[in-house]
């Protein structure tokens, strides 16, 4: 083993292996012939800065993390181990007869998310929620023009999530809001109102970002296929439903779902996802190329899709999340049924147990999620939903999603998913109940907080516009 760098004052990080070093296959001319004189520090300054580093840093190893919709369950580390195996590092251009085992895990998979949605064609190349979902909408756009029907609108509840009309709007579609009713779900009437020849699709999130299951799905199915439409399914939670019901039952034509959230890879900071999209019989042929197939000797990759939007994504997408979802798949089997369950009733007990200290507007039995409002904690005490999320990181909590959906104000969105134990459950109660008296007693103390993170309160304009990358303070 040597050092390349040659450093005096034996700091010293970069060891190559004797091998590693062995360049006669390089022109002597090329080669350096002193040290570089790049900035070193020692093997074990460099672990300390980034055991430094994580150590401020918050994930679910470390606590509690009810980040609501985002569905930050444990991903269990034996994935990790699969996805890394040596016989899956292949190149992205592989050929079909040197990759048969990685198409045989992509093939698999779709078929398990056909299982899970009851959809019959899928694709598994986009890249993330909002990828999928512009996937999906090129499909369904696609198909109109297919069939010479000049439909431009997408209708689009209000308590939808963001990407929704960003991914029908990237599409050429306009996008018309549906109201929710007092339940906090599609209001049919105001749908009905909306519906004519010129509407493509509707999207919908089904249990919506209220953590509710839209009990009228099956007349709004029938209403927009009477209408000649399709209903797009934003599957990105999926974790409420599994081996339940599905979309196909539920009337929907097109799903995504986010591998990401549901099926156990780590996430968050803009770190890889997987949105793949599972369509109807009749809109198999508009899928992106390739798709995988199996003749039953063979795994191929097939181009040949009569109606094809193209290609979405380079190579196969993200090949090492398919591994970590299928891994997790089988790992748990028809137990998905359970995970639902558990999900299910994690969520219905916290909401129980803090209905009585913050005001929960649409009171009715939730899915995976639910919804708080901190309206009251504002006008009585002057203590905001923000200042409430900031507060629960001194509680060695990740803070809810807040603010979101937007038809609820000062919005505490919770999704405990079924990771936790009662005993942490119990804790976040504690620690939310005790926050709710402390906006009561001592305002101060919720206003100022965090208290005890490394970081304290941030100017985010600042951050956003001059970040401090380096690691020098
Ligand atoms: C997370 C989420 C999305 C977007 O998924 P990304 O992978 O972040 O693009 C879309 N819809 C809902 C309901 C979500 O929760």
């Amino acid at each position: 083993m040597k050092n390349i760098f040659e450093k005096s004052n034996g700091a010293q990080c970069t060891v190559f292996t004797d091998e590693a070093l062995n360049v006669d296959f390089i022109d002597k001319k090329f080669l350096r012939t002193s040290a570089t004189n790049l900035p070193e520090v020692s093997e074990l300054e460099l672990l300390r800065h980034y055991k430094e580093l994580s150590d401020e840093n918050f994930c679910i190893e470390k606590g509690f993390y009810p980040l609501g919709s985002c569905t930050m369950k444990y991903n269990p580390k034996v994935n990790e181990v699969l996805a890394a195996l040596d016989g899956f590092n292949i190149h992205p251009a592989f050929a079909d007869e040197d990759a048969q085992g990685s198409l045989e895990l992509m093939y698999k998979l779709s078929e398990a998310l056909k299982n899970i949605t009851g959809m019959d064609g899928v694709t598994l190349q986009p890249a993330a929620g909002a990828h999928g979902e512009l996937t999906g909408m090129m499909i369904i756009k696609k198909y109109f023009e297919t069939k010479g029907e000049k439909r431009h609108k997408v209708i689009i509840p209000d308590s939808a999530h963001g990407t929704n009309p960003a991914s029908a709007h990237m599409c050429g579609f306009d996008i018309i809001n549906v109201k929710s009713n007092a339940k906090g779900q599609v209001d049919v009437e105001d749908l009905k109102n909306i519906l004519d020849s010129d509407v493509a699709a509707i999207m919908m999130t089904n249990p919506n970002t209220l953590g509710l299951f839209e009990e009228n799905v099956l007349e709004i199915s029938n209403l927009m296929h009477e209408n000649g439409s399709l209903l797009y399914y934003d599957g990105a939670n999926f974790n409420a439903i599994m081996g339940h019901t599905n979309p196909k039952l539920m009337g929907f034509d097109v799903v995504h779902i986010n591998l990401h959230k549901t099926f156990s890879t780590p996430h968050a900071g803009g770190g890889p996802g997987a949105g793949p999209v599972c369509v109807r019989e009749e809109l198999k042929e508009f899928l992106p190329v390739p798709v995988i197939e199996y003749d039953g000797k063979k795994y191929t990759r097939q181009y040949n899709l009569a109606h094809s939007i193209g290609k979405v994504r380079a190579y196969s997408g993200s090949f090492a999340i398919m591994v970590r979802a299928y891994a997790y798949i089988l790992m748990m089997g028809s137990n998905l049924k359970h995970t639902s369950e558990d999900a299910v009733l994690n969520a219905n007990y916290l909401k129980e147990k803090l209905k009585g200290a913050y005001l929960l507007p649409y009171d009715e039995p939730c899915m995976h999620e639910f919804v708080l409002s901190g309206e009251i904690q504002k006008e009585k005490y002057g203590v905001t939903t923000l200042h409430i999320a900031k507060r629960l990181m001194d509680g060695n909590t990740h803070p809810p999603t807040v603010y979101f959906p937007m038809i609820v104000h000062e919005a505490l969105m919770i999704e405990p998913t079924e990771s936790e134990t009662k005993e942490r459950l119990d804790e976040f109660v504690d620690t939310m109940l005790k926050i709710a008296k402390e906006a009561e007693t001592n305002p101060e103390m919720v206003i100022d907080a965090p208290h005890t993170t490394p970081v304290k309160k941030i100017d985010e304009v600042l951050a956003a516009r001059q970040p401090n990358l380096s690691f020098k303070q």
